[in-house]
């Protein structure tokens, strides 16, 4: 098998201080599908404190002490190095009360989720593979280590990993893994929310992810992680067609809601989700649910004003559920227009706030709507964007709105 210098260093120094140690888990599963994996993890019968003086010329961070990890740093890269142990009983479906470290393998590998998640390789023992995970990952299959129930009852994020791994693998779920799934579902009102969204971003991301929010909501599962006051279904045929963002995957999922804008707002809010990401999913929902314009440069402007940096996601979207070739001429004239000088937005007009002040006629929410009323000027006509004009313009337009219109 294939794998980087540092991590062979770690595996030997290890192994030359009388201690057991094997590639483990994700990055052995990535390595067996001969995927680069992201992160390197290595078990070991060495306690932590022994790891720490085996590595003791390299640079450590004590990431997970108690809970038997160090990472190390070797060559640059880092290893994620894990004492074998058992987890302790869990009464709160997430975190096990307790760990306990042990020198058996087996142990270890009978704590962790999934077959394919639970191998283990070195060159002196070659592959530890006691749950079959080599033939699951040959048959593409998700199955759980031990029973499925149990598994699922201890750690409900694990029904959510489940998908991420079926999505982003393109694998299916073994049948009694999917039925274990259903039946305990509400568990996963026990996860912290911030959990849940990284393991949805991760199921939107994948290359089934389609097929992945199909199964995920015929099992029962999507009101546990989308929390909508709405309960359509959510609309995910097309998905696989969208760009990998989740955002832009989130709101093509609530596009057919009664008020897709309120319920990406509530979803986004309940995923604890950072506010660009909210932004993100609710300026695209506002985008898709408006009619495209003709495909006019005037118009391209407008929707560079309207959705700036997300007028990708919302033009990705409209794509797939309208018409394709009318989106294609917008994009072009919006290319064409991000390599103009024209002005789009308020920060681009030749007039600013301050100036429009400094000349005594308008202040406050005024100033505002003549900035709102130039640009749309300089957006129909580019030409105008010239500060003479404007301030002439800006003139004009604060006598009309403080001299009350006559019936
Ligand atoms: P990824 O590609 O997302 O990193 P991974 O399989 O490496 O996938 P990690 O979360 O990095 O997943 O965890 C590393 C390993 O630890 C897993 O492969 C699995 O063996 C074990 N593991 C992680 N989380 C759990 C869990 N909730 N329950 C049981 N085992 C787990
Ligand atoms: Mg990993």
């Amino acid at each position: 098998m294939n794998y980087p210098p540092n991590v062979k260093k770690a595996l030997s120094l290890l192994a030359d201080a009388g201690f057991c140690a094997y590639i483990v888990g994700g990055s052995l599963r990535d390595m067996m599908l001969k995927k680069e994996p992201h992160d390197w993890d290595i078990t070991t019968s060495a306690l932590p404190n022994e790891i720490l003086s085996v590595f003791s010329d390299y640079r450590t961070i004590p990431t997970g002490l108690q809970h038997g990890t160090v990472s190390v740093i070797i060559d640059g890269g880092l290893i994620e190095i894990t004492t074998y142990r058992i987890d302790g009983e869990y009464s709160d479906s997430r975190h096990p009360d307790s760990v306990r470290f042990t020198d058996d393998i087996a142990l270890d590998l009978a704590r962790r989720d999934f077959t394919v998640n639970a191998m283990a390789y070195n060159e002196q023992n070659g592959l530890v593979d006691l749950f079959s995970g080599k033939a699951d990952l040959d048959r593409k299959v998700i199955r759980c280590v031990g029973i499925p129930e149990q598994r699922f009852c201890e750690d409900a994020l694990r029904i959510l990993r489940a998908l991420r791994f079926a999505s982003k693998l393109g694998f299916e779920i073994e049948s009694e893994t999917l039925s274990a799934m259903q039946s305990c579902r509400s568990r996963l009102a026990d996860i912290s929310r911030e959990r849940i969204q990284t393991e949805l971003f991760g199921i939107l991301c994948g290359q089934t992810a389609e097929r992945t929010v199909g199964l995920m909501c015929s099992l029962g599962i999507d009101s546990y992680v989308f929390c909508r006051e709405e309960n359509s279904p959510l609309t995910y045929a097309g998905l696989d067609k969208l760009e990998n963002k989740p955002e832009t995957r989130i709101a093509y999922l609530l596009r057919n809601d009664e008020y897709p804008v309120k319920s990406a707002v509530a979803v986004m809010r309940s995923l604890r989700s950072s506010n660009a990401s909210l932004t993100a999913v609710t300026a695209t929902v506002r985008g898709i649910t408006q009619p495209l314009p003709k495909p006019t440069p005037e118009n391209a402007r407008r929707l560079m004003n309207a959705y700036g940096k997300h007028l990708d996601s919302v033009l990705d979207i409209l794509s797939v559920i309208g018409d394709a070739e009318e989106v294609s001429r917008i994009r072009e004239l919006i290319r064409i227009e991000a390599e103009s000088s024209n002005c789009r937005s308020l920060s681009e007009l030749k007039l600013r706030g301050n100036d429009i002040s400094e000349l005594g006629i308008a202040s406050g929410k005024a100033i505002g709507i003549i900035l709102e009323r130039l640009l749309d000027e300089v957006i129909k006509d580019p030409e105008k964007n010239t500060r003479t004009y404007l301030l002439e313009r800006a003139k004009y337009i604060s006598t009309e709105i403080s001299t009350p219109r006559k019936e």
